[in-house]
């Protein structure tokens, strides 16, 4: 990490109920994954859970880590370096409930799911969800 340089790290999940997954509408009225900043003391997969619960109101566990994504942003002026770690999750309980953090929160078919889906490392992360779940034929869900 180079110093003067902002980075923030935050952890995120890919839930699936059944065929269904689980995305939101960030505030920049974008459909993707939730996540949100690791906090002291915990641990990324700790940080997906808890993210996941807060922004959409959902229940669930790790299956497993996937990969990070990174991407550059401005606030305030300032250019900050963003990575976010994904996990794999399974639904456990709950109902869909958009916290005041997020525009929406709904469960989509897989080929609806990757058509919504816009940022590059989004769109990566996600094909490589399908692939490791067997869920890709013919290189579509
Ligand atoms: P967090 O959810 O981690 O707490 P945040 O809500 O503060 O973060 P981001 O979601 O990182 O902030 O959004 C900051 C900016 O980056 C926004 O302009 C958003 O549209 C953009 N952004 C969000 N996710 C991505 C992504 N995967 N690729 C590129 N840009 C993104």
């Amino acid at each position: 990490m180079k110093p003067g340089m902002l980075y923030e790290f935050s952890a995120g999940g890919v839930l699936f109920k059944g065929e269904q997954v689980l995305l939101i509408k960030n505030p920049s009225g974008v459909w993707t994954f939730p996540k949100g900043l690791v906090e002291k003391g915990e641990d990324p997969s700790q940080t997906a859970v808890r993210e996941v619960w807060e922004e959409t109101g959902i229940r669930g566990e790790v299956l497993q880590r996937v990969g990070d994504v990174e991407y550059w942003y401005h606030r305030d002026g300032k250019r900050i370096k963003k990575k976010v770690t994904y996990f794999i999750m399974k639904y456990t309980d709950g109902e869909t409930k958009p916290s005041w953090e997020v525009m929406d929160a709904k469960f989509f078919p897989l080929h609806e799911a990757k058509r919504l889906l816009k940022y590059r490392g989004d769109k990566d992360i996600f094909n490589k969800v399908l692939y490791i779940l067997g869920k890709l034929q013919d290189g579509q869900p």
